[in-house]
């Protein structure tokens, strides 16, 4: 079962909480990842909002926490935001399309990755608060960007649509804000020299 849900989950590449580093990001405390971690929150379908740069470690924090959802038994969908509007866009007429959001609106933990990604038209910010909606109350919800709440009426371009959905994600939510400088510059792999640690 695990492995099968592994596979419907659609890592991007699977990191573990085991792997993350907590000295190379001082916002979270090992306190709290260890909340998290207990997966309380999930039990509880609260959603959680990680915020910051890039490079800073949401998408790992994201898979490393779907990952421990899914070893204790959960389902987990993960989607960037610019493969999701895609495919909510096709899903009447693409098998493709309703195989993955038949999954993810069936996951206990629906990870979407790089909110601003794009901006969105009416029909797509309509086609987003739709899934929002139906996941509101029935699955938690992760989402990582790298611009606040307080954008992104600019990138859901209609401004009721927009509190629409900031209403069900903030609800039961936990904001949590990701900083420091970016890992992959920091730890940069260079064609002349192995790696790079700068500073
Ligand atoms: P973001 O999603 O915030 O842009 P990522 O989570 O993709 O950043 O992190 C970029 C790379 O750096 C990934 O390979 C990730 O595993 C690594 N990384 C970032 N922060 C840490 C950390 N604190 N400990 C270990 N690896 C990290
Ligand atoms: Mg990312």
């Amino acid at each position: 079962m695990i492995e099968k849900h592994l596979k419907w989950a659609k890592f991007p590449y699977q990191k573990s909480l085991d792997e993350f580093d907590l000295h190379e990001q001082r916002s979270l405390s090992s306190k709290q990842l260890k909340q998290l971690q207990e997966l309380t929150w999930l039990e509880q379908t609260f959603n959680l909002v990680f915020l910051g740069p890039p490079g800073v470690g949401k998408t790992h924090l994201a898979i490393g926490l779907g990952l421990e959802a899914i070893q204790n038994g959960l389902r987990v969908s993960f989607v960037p935001m610019g493969e999701l509007i895609p495919f909510l866009k096709t899903e009447e007429y693409l098998r493709k399309a309703q195989i993955q959001l038949n999954r993810l609106r069936k996951a206990d933990l629906v990870i979407i990755d790089d909110l601003m990604y794009m901006a969105m038209d009416q029909h797509e910010a309509n086609l987003f608060f739709h899934l929002i909606n139906h996941l509101y109350e029935r699955s938690s919800i992760l989402l990582t960007s790298n611009k606040g709440p307080e954008d992104w009426g600019e990138l859901l371009g209609n401004q009721g649509i927009t509190t629409a959905i900031l209403d069900r994600l903030l609800h039961r939510s936990e904001v949590i804000h990701l900083n420091g400088e970016s890992h992959r510059i920091k730890y940069r792999e260079s064609v002349f020299q192995a790696k790079s640690v700068q500073n």
